[in-house]
């Protein structure tokens, strides 16, 4: 048998069957790491030790009859998540030698549910990127094309499960990093509601946008891991204390008269053809599932990366303030004055992107142009947040591409900044405004995988993964696998 390529729900029923036992599947992921992942570095920690622990304790559990689906199911966290005693190094040197004294509030989660950490998926520097090629650790490589990138920042998290070497990873999402990895690299990536899942504990880059979700391979095991992740928390002020829809259960509903929006702004110039043409076809199959659809206008999705490269950086270059080589992180070595030790550890901990991003930042919030930009792109952000609300008077979901093309080489955008930023011209409005969005595989072009985007109304991450996971029962993409990692 081959585990990995097992759902989420054949791997707990598998457990259960007494199949193979959490132990074995450990071994299985970390001798699958052992052989691949020195081609595509999608790990930057690898926690043998604890998997095999916390397996051993879910076999016990299991044993007892007791455990729920989760127990004994392997996954990856992205390293952006602190982990009691092992490294969280947020793919920065900063952070090279830091260990979290405490377990972020996902991972206790996860834990709880009887998860097995594998290890700490490798991660844009401070989430800063959209091709993985920021991080500290070097770059990720592209399971479909090792020459390409697998998307960023979450491209340690998609290039593992991408590849079979985790089952399920979780993932941050502030402007996209959940949703366009997981379209580079075939897998079904969710970004819930700003403030469904707890930020305590995950490395802050910008704190009104950030959000935790999972990428996966299908909508399914999505929905399973992203139900265990969400829930209010005390510990995080922005958690907002509702319950938590059945997102499993809720998988099976007929999509009849779902309606759902096509934002003309989508479709305009700089589409690649060949992802247009398989949005297109997608359409077509949930036309024949029974969804209506019908074209809405988001007029102000122009401005949404302009506005996200002031907000981003602004609240960024504040949160990053806390690593001065006193406080947190790298210590530079023999500094006289105190200035000196914050340049120095500053100029050596942080790479160029995240320092590019601390400069704009410090300067649209300085004074005499926080009014100017800041406050300027406050207002535009209320602006997309109110096109999103009209839309969603008239449809229940909005679909459109997640990305403007396949998977690009690796080397291919790093000197161009601008190019880089424009990755998330589909991905950033749905931060911007707060509500989940998901990316789905729906096809390739020249053997490189598609996404497609779902954005939904403000917690309807339910009635999202149930017209995904729809989509997936119609359509085999998502089940396709890239041929040097298949077996
Ligand atoms: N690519 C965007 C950026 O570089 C978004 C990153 C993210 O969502 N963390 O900021």
């Amino acid at each position: 048998m081959t585990l990995h390529k097992l759902s989420i729900k054949q791997l707990a029923d598998g457990l259960r069957g007494k199949q193979f036992s959490a132990r074995e599947l450990t071994q299985h992921y970390l001798g699958r790491i052992a052989a691949h992942d020195k081609d595509l570095n999608s790990f930057i920690t690898v926690t043998p030790e604890r998997a095999l622990a916390q397996a051993d304790a879910a076999d016990a559990v299991l044993a007892q009859g007791d455990g729920a689906t989760l127990t004994g199911i392997p996954l990856a966290q992205k390293d952006i998540f602190c982990t009691t005693g092992v490294r969280t190094s947020c793919g920065s040197k900063m952070l090279d030698q830091f260990v979290a004294p405490y377990d972020a509030t996902i991972v206790q989660k996860l834990d709880a549910a009887g998860m097995v950490m594998l290890g700490k998926a490798n991660m844009d520097e401070f989430a800063m990127g959209s091709s993985n090629e920021t991080s500290y650790y070097g770059p990720v490589k592209n399971p479909w094309d090792v020459t390409r990138v697998p998307g960023g920042s979450s491209g340690g998290s998609v290039a593992s499960v991408a590849a079979g070497l985790a089952p399920i990873a979780t993932a941050t999402d502030t402007g996209g990093s959940i949703r366009q990895p997981a379209a580079l690299t075939n897998l079904t990536g969710i970004k819930p509601t700003y403030g469904r899942v707890s930020r305590y504990g995950m490395i802050a880059f910008a704190s009104s946008l950030d959000q935790a979700g999972v990428v996966a391979r299908s909508a399914e095991d999505a929905a399973y891991v992203l139900q265990a992740m969400s829930g209010f928390d005390p510990k995080d002020s922005t958690s907002i204390e509702r319950p938590v829809d059945d997102l499993v259960s809720g998988l099976n509903q007929s999509i009849k008269g779902l309606r759902i929006g096509l934002p003309s702004e989508y479709f305009a110039d700089g589409l690649a053809p060949g992802v247009r043409e398989r949005i297109e076809q997608a359409i077509d199959v949930f036309k024949q599932l029974g969804a209506t659809f019908s074209e809405v206008s988001l007029p102000n999705s122009p401005l949404s990366v302009p506005t996200y490269y002031v907000v981003a950086p602004a609240e960024a270059s504040s949160n990053l303030a806390r690593f001065d080589g006193v406080r947190y992180g790298h210590r530079a070595e023999g500094a006289k004055t105190l200035e000196e030790l914050y340049k120095r550890s500053r100029g050596e901990g942080f790479g160029a992107e995240v320092q590019r991003r601390i400069m704009i930042g410090t300067y649209v919030l300085s004074h005499g142009y926080y009014d100017a930009y800041y406050l300027q792109a406050q207002k535009v952000r209320r602006l997309i947040y109110d096109d999103f609300k009209r839309a969603f008077e008239h449809v229940d979901l909005v679909l459109g591409p997640t990305a403007t093309d396949v998977a690009f080489k690796l080397g291919a955008k790093t000197d161009d900044p601008v190019a880089m930023y424009l990755n998330d011209i589909y991905t950033i409005a749905a931060n911007l405004a707060g509500i989940p969005a998901m990316s789905l595989s729906c096809g390739f072009v020249e053997g490189l995988p598609v996404g497609l985007q779902l954005m939904g109304n403000f917690f309807d991450e339910a009635r999202m993964l149930n017209a995904a996971h729809q989509y997936q029962q119609a359509t085999d993409f998502h089940t396709q696998w890239p041929k040097e990692f298949e077996s």
